[in-house]
């Protein structure tokens, strides 16, 4: 999707802090942290969240799993972390690329 902010980081058209990388997964640093360690996680395809419900059901048990694995490697895993999804304007969605905000390294008040 060529209007798609994600997707050109994806591209390596916009630069971007990686932390992980395979084959269907990229994970980079958020360019306006909201706690300590802020890691954006998303499909290197372009799917929204209702893709979800079709042939992509399977992306979000590799999610959680992809972001288990970043929050060991960079050491914030043992105190706990959050894992958040924003879907639509009123939970103030502002990329459609589906997107998943892993947050941790500090102490996080509640989720709203
Ligand atoms: P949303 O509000 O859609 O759930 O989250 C979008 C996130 O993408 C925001 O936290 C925002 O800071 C982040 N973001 C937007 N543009 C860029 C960018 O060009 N690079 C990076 N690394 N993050 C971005
Ligand atoms: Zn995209």
């Amino acid at each position: 999707m060529p209007d798609c902010i994600f997707c050109q980081i994806i591209d390596k058209k916009i630069p971007a802090k990686i932390v992980f990388e395979d084959k269907t997964i990229l994970a980079f640093y958020d360019i306006k942290p909201q706690a300590k360690q802020h890691i954006l996680i998303i499909p290197k395809k372009h799917i929204e969240f209702a893709d979800l419900e079709k042939e992509d059901a399977d992306l979000p048990a590799a999610i959680f799993k992809t972001a288990r694995l970043i929050a060991v490697k960079l050491k914030f895993a043992a105190n706990g972390y959050r894992l958040v999804v924003n879907n639509g304007p009123w939970a103030g969605q502002a990329v459609n690329h589906i997107h998943w905000h892993l947050l941790g390294g500090n102490h996080l008040g509640p989720v709203a």
